[in-house]
């Protein structure tokens, strides 16, 4: 799905809240992405291409699965995972019990953190230096016009 390239178009935090959500395993292959690994390598799917970034049309995917699947509907992929062999029955039921269950944002901001450390801190410096005043712009004004004379 071209809205799958990059990283940018989900806030990591929620990214990484699916990820746990699956167990961080690819939901297609069963490929299993331990913790450490941060979730680099995985990939979130949409299962149906025509409706948005929300959580119950997300699954995690490796990356090997993602691009295997392509532009391919949800349903052409269950007929050529059938084709491989696979029970789709259980696999439609496994993605029906993990798409209903709600999201653990505390998990997804710990393991964001993990990747960007510095990800659930504010941005402090911008709220605490004050705004400069016309009274302060003439002051630096001044002290530039002492130094240089
Ligand atoms: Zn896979």
């Amino acid at each position: 799905m071209p809205h799958n390239k990059g990283m940018d178009w989900i806030r990591l935090d929620k990214r990484m809240a699916l990820y746990f959500r699956d167990s961080f395993d690819c939901v297609w292959c069963r490929c299993v992405f331990p913790i450490d690994t941060k979730g680099y390598g995985l990939t979130l799917d949409h299962l149906d291409s025509s409706k948005g970034h929300v959580s119950s049309n997300l699954v995690t995917s490796c990356g090997s699965c993602n691009s295997a699947r392509k532009e391919l509907s949800v349903d052409e992929w269950y007929a050529r995972l059938k084709e491989d062999g696979r029970n789709i029955r259980r696999l439609k039921e496994r993605i029906a019990r993990l798409t209903r269950k709600p999201l653990n944002m505390h998990a997804g901001k710990w393991l964001a953190s993990l990747r960007r450390p510095n990800y659930n801190r504010r941005p402090k410096l911008l709220t605490v230096l004050p705004r400069p005043t016309f009274d302060s712009a003439i002051e630096t004004a001044d002290t530039v016009v002492a130094r240089t004379a």
